[in-house]
């Protein structure tokens, strides 16, 4: 009831997928700072050149892999990118520590790539989908507002 005028922005699902595929100001897909937080194990963190700041936790690189496997995977499941596996409800859970890389180096100039922990190191991680990604508020928000509410 007060919730009204919160959702100004029109919804506009038809444009969502249109605006996804529009190139990005190079400024904006440019990182200017490039942090891994290895030793950490939190994330990496990217300053870009259009002074947007991003973040991404290890936990959520990892389920957004964009190899062919894993982008496969979650589309046979309905996933985001990002988004963890359903956890079996069958199962006791068990303990499994955050993803984390091994290490994490440059691909040319326009990618980073990880060596997971688990083996798996066949995702290129363009800027380009990152900045797409990005996790901070204002980005996810305004995700949310052309998507409307995950079902
Ligand atoms: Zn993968
Ligand atoms: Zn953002």
């Amino acid at each position: 009831m007060s919730h009204e005028g919160i959702h100004a922005v029109p919804q506009n699902e038809a444009g969502k997928s249109e605006a996804e595929r529009l190139p990005l100001p190079r400024i904006a897909v440019t990182p200017d700072k490039v942090r891994v937080l290895l030793t950490e194990g939190k994330g990496v963190e990217i300053d870009w050149l259009d002074g947007h700041k991003s973040a991404w936790s290890f936990a959520w690189l990892r389920e957004a892999c964009p190899c062919a496997t894993c982008a496969g995977e979650r589309k046979l499941d309905g996933r985001k990118p990002g988004q963890p596996k359903p956890a079996p409800t069958a199962v006791l859970p068990l303990y499994t520590p955050p993803p984390k890389p091994a290490s994490a180096h440059a691909v040319g100039r326009y990618a980073i790539q990880f060596d997971w922990q688990d083996g798996h190191s066949g995702g290129i991680y363009s800027w380009d989908y990152l900045r797409r990604h990005c996790q901070c508020r204002e980005c996810t928000f305004a995700a949310e507002e052309t998507t409307g509410t995950p079902n």
